[in-house]
């Protein structure tokens, strides 16, 4: 589906769009003007407010640093952007944020109203409010310094750049490097962040337009939002072990299925045991990489996670051949996965580590396998009539000696009907 990457980059391709509204604000009467103005503010704080509901630690810290970086923006403009006190608190935020913003990109989610929540609130709060006490009493050295710092390379680049050089490629750098530690941590927040970077990069760059530098927060916040929302439906509807789409997401793929569409039950053989022998952490490792294996799925499948160790895939149209043919290459792409399992519990000591590695090598390769059962809906069934009798297929698939698919049309009812609770309890 081309639309989701798109979605994702738009708010990367609606940066230009403060630089083209800059010209059109001259037309704007003041009133229009002042909404412009409150708009970010407003935003933010349906953010702020979302993010706390979403328990969205992070996203909560990112609004305050934007709105501080906004605040100050403001107030540095309020008076000519040729004073050198307004130049020297942009130059004070542009040495400052791209920090910030890293650490807020790379920390770990924390409880909001946790101690460590609270403090990072304070850090963010603080450091802000200290750039207005050093620029309030600053010293004339530090004026000296921040007025004077080169402007070597930019000036013929872009000569409307009102901030100094240094300190725009000191935010260029950070970002660069910032956004490289993100990627190499796989954060799933890169492109906010790579957005909100430029917001606050292009804003500080041309102090001369406060109107430009509201549109930048706008968009900010607007990004913000944008995140907030996305990770309150991935934590609705996106098992979070997995990453595959969970049960509700199932139940609202089916509410209105239409007619001839597939359903099949995935359960992993002899899960139990991984979770046994290995532990837990082992088993979570296990449902991790099967998972991957069965996103895999052709024939338009869309997969899911029914709960514990068992998948749904719902095909909305395909023959009976065609589904068959893309689950049993699902089946076969699991059971050949060459799956191997590290111990965790290897010691710190090289020797005790070095006897133990060779009988780990023996222990590492491991053998997984799932059975599927599918049924094809028929006549006026309901997706609950489709569901059961895909798992009376899986029974079949399981009674049938596991590692194989079968479809409710080809398997014979069992004679006695069992539920799944009575084959989890009594396997054989
Ligand atoms: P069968 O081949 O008959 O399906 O046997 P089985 O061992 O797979 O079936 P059983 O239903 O007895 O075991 C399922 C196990 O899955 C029990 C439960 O502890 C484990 N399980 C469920 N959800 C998770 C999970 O999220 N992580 C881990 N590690 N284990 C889970
Ligand atoms: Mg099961
Ligand atoms: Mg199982």
């Amino acid at each position: 589906m081309i639309w989701k990457p798109a979605l994702r980059l738009l708010p990367l391709l609606l940066l230009p769009l403060p630089l083209l509204l800059d010209d059109l604000a001259t037309a704007l009467s003041s009133a229009h003007l002042m909404f412009l103005a409150s708009l970010p503010w407003l935003v933010g704080l349906i953010v702020i407010l979302l993010s706390l509901g979403f328990k969205q630690s992070r996203t909560l810290l990112m609004v305050l640093h934007i709105s501080a970086v906004a605040s100050l923006y403001d107030l540095a403009t309020a008076s000519s952007p040729d004073n050198p006190a307004s130049y020297v608190l942009v130059v004070l935020v542009g040495l400052i944020w791209p920090l910030m913003q890293a650490w807020i990109t790379l920390v770990p989610e924390r409880r909001t109203f946790s101690r460590a929540g609270i403090a990072r609130i304070l850090i963010v709060i603080g450091c802000y409010l200290s750039l207005v006490l050093i620029w309030r009493y600053q010293p004339i050295q530090l004026v000296q310094l921040l007025t004077a710092l080169p402007r070597p390379f930019i000036e013929q680049l872009a000569p409307q750049l009102t901030i100094s050089p240094a300190v725009f490629w000191w935010q260029l750098g950070c970002m660069i490097l910032s956004v490289g530690l993100a990627l190499m941590m796989g954060r799933r927040d890169l492109l906010t962040h790579i957005t909100l970077s430029f917001c606050v990069l292009l804003t500080l760059a041309d102090t001369t337009s406060r109107v430009q530098g509201q549109f930048y927060h706008l968009l900010g916040q607007f990004v913000l939002l944008i995140a907030v929302i996305r990770n309150g439906y991935d934590m609705a509807f996106v098992d979070t072990l997995t990453g595959v789409p969970g049960r509700r997401a199932l139940e609202h793929h089916l509410i209105s299925p239409g007619k001839g569409y597939s359903i099949a039950m995935l359960d992993i053989d002899h899960f139990k045991q991984f979770n046994d022998r290995y532990g837990h952490d082992v088993g979570d490792q296990v449902l991790r990489m099967v998972a991957s294996q069965l996103r895999h799925v052709s024939a338009g499948g869309r997969l899911f996670r029914y709960g514990g160790e068992e998948f749904t895939i719902v095909f909305r149209r395909g023959s009976h051949e065609a589904v068959l043919g893309a689950l049993e290459a699902v089946r076969e792409r699991v059971a050949q996965y060459p799956m191997r399992i590290r111990s965790s519990s290897r010691p710190e000591d090289d020797e005790a580590g070095r006897s133990l590695r060779k009988r780990d090598e023996q222990d590492q390769a491991v053998k997984v396998t799932i059975s599927i059962g599918f049924s094809t809906h028929e006549g006026s069934q309901t997706a609950e009539a489709v569901i059961k009798q895909a798992d009376q297929a899986l029974y079949a698939a399981k009674h049938g000696g596991r590692n194989c698919t079968r479809s409710a049309q080809q398997t014979a009812k069992p004679k006695k009907r069992r539920s799944r609770s009575d084959f989890a309890r009594n396997p054989s």
